[in-house]
């Protein structure tokens, strides 16, 4: 089985310093949705990882989420993308959490549920360093793009080795398609 992990704000929508906090706000970014139906006509099973601290801090709550939710699925499927599954961390920085990003629960959680080792080419995108950080604990190849807070990330450096830079979603997966498969050893 292909699985790709996506961060959400910053790679599949605009981010926000704001928080997306209501259907409204969520807007894709240019060609992300194709993007992704590109990898599903390959393949590929396409599953979200996503920090929203901002149910932590009241922001907004699970039934807004589960509304943007809806609405990233209803445009996904607008032009023929679909996402398997949408794992979140509904967590504050000082819950202590496993599951908020730089920590790896939300990946491992993924592997549980498709059974996939995360090791052996499975690509994590993000646009922060701690996307990056997360999918490289847990085996994934991690993959920056430019859009959301990926300027800002490039800048800063101190990227897990190996990381692949790209201006964004379209031109990550325009790449990942046209590598040969590698074998998992
Ligand atoms: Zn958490």
């Amino acid at each position: 089985m292909k699985l790709i992990i996506l961060d959400r704000d910053g790679v599949i929508n605009q981010d926000s310093d704001a928080f997306i906090k209501s259907p409204d706000e969520w807007q894709p970014i240019r060609g992300s949705l194709e993007a992704i139906a590109r990898l599903n006509q390959a393949g590929y099973r396409v599953v979200v990882a996503t920090n929203q601290s901002g149910i932590a801090r009241g922001l907004f709550d699970m039934q807004a989420l589960t509304a943007i939710h809806q609405k990233m699925n209803s445009a996904a499927q607008l032009v023929g993308a679909e996402i398997d599954a949408i794992f979140f961390c509904p967590h504050a920085a000082d819950d202590n959490c496993d599951c908020r990003k730089p920590k790896a629960g939300m990946f491992h959680d993924i592997a549980r549920r498709f059974d996939i080792s995360l090791r052996g080419g499975v690509v994590t995108v993000g646009d922060s360093l701690r996307d990056l950080q997360a999918g490289f604990i847990a085996g994934c190849a991690p993959y920056l793009v430019l859009t959301g807070k990926g300027e800002k990330t490039c800048e800063k450096g101190g990227l897990p080795p190996g990381t692949l830079i790209y201006p964004d979603l379209s031109a990550a997966v325009d790449f990942i398609l046209k590598k040969p498969v590698e074998l998992a050893v």
